[in-house]
Order: structure tokens, then C-alpha cells, then sequence
């Protein structure tokens, strides 16, 4: 049995088998596909001390780091169930290929995903003018128009946070109204360079000389089909946290995040969570780091509390 079984291989995960590696305790990972989100990522000039690097790059470092310690690393495996401690004190997760891990800690760090648009060009230009996290890119597109696809809490955020930026932003939302909160809507009002289009479909994303060059989208009234012209498109229609697999096992927040506390605890004894796939506000490379390095901290100090003398 391990006394660490981190599942997930993104920055949180591996921060995780890093830190109890560290202690000299017998620490496992299971990873889908290890780097996770970073493997998508093209430029990252937001992770500190590092002024620019490239996803595939960061999760080539990630697995470096983590191969320099004694961890069982267990890549392109999938974790689809957990069974909490019995008298033994293990806490058992199932593989998909019909494998059973056993460990006295677990630290869930299976991350989330942007979920997209599906149009035309969306995945064509992802990362070629097609973005998703305002934090990361919207530096990119100073002084250059964009539009953000949808108006709930993040959609409006990342407007606001967009329109000190780029010249000009336009807020597509497909229902007839904004659903993000009163106060941010009429932050969203005041500024002179946002405007906001409601009822309206995205049907396409342009291109030319492989980048972004327009947007289709269709007035859900009239049933036309009008055309912007811009350079960029925040994708904001929703995170989604890789959790199905613990639903009724653990507390899961209503859009399905893993609730921690401030020290990373679940509600399951001896399970600790980081990153993306938990309620921790800001889903962000460096944030994922230091959560995931909190989580295995908790586990190591969950075990010396627990073990027998
Ligand atoms: P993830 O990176 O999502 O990793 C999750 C891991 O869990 C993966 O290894 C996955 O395969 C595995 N997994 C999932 N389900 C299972 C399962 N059932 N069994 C086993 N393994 C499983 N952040 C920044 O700070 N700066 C940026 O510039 C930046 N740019 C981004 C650009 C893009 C296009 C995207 C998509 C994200 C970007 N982010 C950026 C966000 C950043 O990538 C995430 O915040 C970070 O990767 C989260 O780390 P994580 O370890 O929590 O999860």
C-alpha cells in the first residue's frame, strides 16, 4: 500500500508527489495524461521566476521533477472509483483497466476543462486567437478587439478585466439577458468600450493567415447571422471540474467542485484535494503549485496523527 496516492499528473498533482516524496513516505501517481492542462497550454508568461515558457515544455519539467524522487508514477491510467478507509485504515481507488490501489492518503488533483463553444473554428484557432483564461492571455491582445462568449459571473469578469486592455470588447450572451451578478453588470455598463449583444448564438469563428480574424454569430430574434470583425474570443461558458467519477463518494459543490478546506481536507477522512477540481477560487498554474503542495503537507501530517507508535 501506498501512504500517498496522488491522482491527477497537472502542476497540482505533481507539486503533490514532489512535497511527500520529500518526506521519505511511499507515494504513488495516477495520471489520465500526465502534465494535464499545461500540455494544451502554448505561451505561459504568468508562472513567477519564469517569464515565458511553453506548456509542453513546463510539463516536460513537471515530469523531470517528480521522476527525481521515488515515485510510482502510473501515466495514461484512469482512476474511476474510491472506496473510503475500513478497519485497515486504506483507502482503495479503482483503475479503469481493473486495477485496485491501495494507500492511507489519497490527494485528488484531476483538474478541470474549458467547456467549448463547438463551432467551426474553435478549435482551429485555440490558442491562435481562441482563448479561455483572461489571466493568462489577455495581455495578448492589448490594444486589439475581442469578443467574450457568454455573460454569467465569469463571462462579466473577464469583460471587465478585458476591457482595461484591448481597445474594444463585445459580450456575447446566448439568452435574452446577462445571468452574471447585479453589481458586476453595471460595473460592466459604465465602461465606454464594452458592448454587450444578448440573444445571440455564436455560430462560427474566422481566420486568415492562421489566426483569428472575426467571429458569426446569430441574432436568436431575427434569426440573422451577423459578422464581427476582431482578433480575439474568450471562450467563458464554464469550467468543468474531472469529478463524475467521485460523485456520492465525497462533497462536491454544485458545479461539482471538490470542497477543501483551508488546509486541502475533503469531506472523507485522510482524502485531500488541489487545483482545478476543487472550490479553491482561481484555477491558475502557480495556484494549482501551491495547493497541491498544501494537500500533501495535510496527508503527511494526517499520517503521523494516525499511525500507530
Ligand atoms: P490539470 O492540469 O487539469 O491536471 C489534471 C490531471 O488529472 C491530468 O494529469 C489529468 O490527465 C488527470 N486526470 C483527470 N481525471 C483523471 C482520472 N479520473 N484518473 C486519473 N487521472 C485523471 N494557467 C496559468 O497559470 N497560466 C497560463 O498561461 C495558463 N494558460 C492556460 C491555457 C489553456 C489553453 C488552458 C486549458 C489552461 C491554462 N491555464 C493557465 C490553467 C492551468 O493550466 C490550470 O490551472 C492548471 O493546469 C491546473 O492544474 P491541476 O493540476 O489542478 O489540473
Amino acid at each position: 500500500a501506498f501512504d500517498v496516492l496522488v491522482v491527477g499528473g497537472g502542476p497540482g498533482g505533481a507539486a503533490a508527489a514532489v512535497y511527500a516524496a520529500r518526506k521519505g513516505i511511499r507515494t504513488g501517481l495516477v495520471a489520465e495524461r500526465f502534465g494535464g492542462q499545461v500540455l494544451d497550454t502554448l505561451a505561459i508568461e504568468n508562472f513567477i521566476s519564469v517569464p515565458y515558457t511553453e506548456g509542453p515544455k513546463l510539463a516536460m519539467a513537471l515530469e523531470e521533477h517528480v521522476k527525481r524522487y521515488d515515485v510510482d508514477v502510473m501515466n495514461l491510467q484512469t482512476a474511476q472509483g474510491l472506496t473510503p478507509a475500513g478497519d485497515d485504515g486504506l483507502i482503495t481507488v479503482t483503475l479503469a483497466n481493473g486495477a485496485a490501489l491501495r494507500s492511507r492518503t489519497v490527494v485528488l488533483a484531476t483538474g478541470a476543462r474549458w467547456r467549448s463553444m463547438n463551432v467551426p473554428g474553435e478549435q482551429e484557432y485555440r490558442g491562435r486567437g481562441v482563448a479561455y483564461c483572461p489571466h493568462c492571455d489577455g495581455p495578448l491582445f492589448k490594444g486589439k478587439r475581442v469578443a467574450v462568449i457568454g455573460g454569467g459571473n465569469s463571462g462579466v469578469e473577464a469583460a471587465i478585466d478585458l476591457a482595461g486592455i484591448v481597445t474594444q470588447v463585445t459580450l456575447i450572451e446566448f439568452d435574452g439577458q446577462l445571468r452574471a451578478d447585479e453589481v458586476l453588470q453595471r460595473k460592466l455598463r459604465s465602461l465606454s468600450n464594452v458592448r454587450v449583444i444578448v440573444s445571440a448564438q455564436t455560430t462560427e469563428v474566422h481566420g486568415a493567415q492562421g489566426k483569428v480574424s472575426g467571429l458569426s454569430y446569430r441574432d436568436r430574434g431575427s434569426d440573422q447571422i451577423h459578422r464581427l470583425e476582431l482578433e480575439g474570443v474568450f471562450v467563458q461558458i464554464g469550467l468543468l471540474p474531472n469529478t463524475d467519477w467521485l460523485k456520492g463518494t465525497l462533497a462536491l459543490s454544485e458545479r461539482g467542485e471538490i470542497e477543501i478546506d483551508a488546509r486541502g481536507q475533503t469531506s472523507l477522512p485522510g482524502v485531500f484535494a488541489a487545483g482545478d477540481a476543487t472550490t479553491t477560487p482561481y484555477k491558475q498554474i502557480v495556484i494549482a503549485m501551491g495547493e497541491g503542495s498544501k494537500a500533501a503537507l495535510s496527508a503527511f501530517d494526517h499520517l503521523i496523527r494516525t499511525s500507530a507508535p
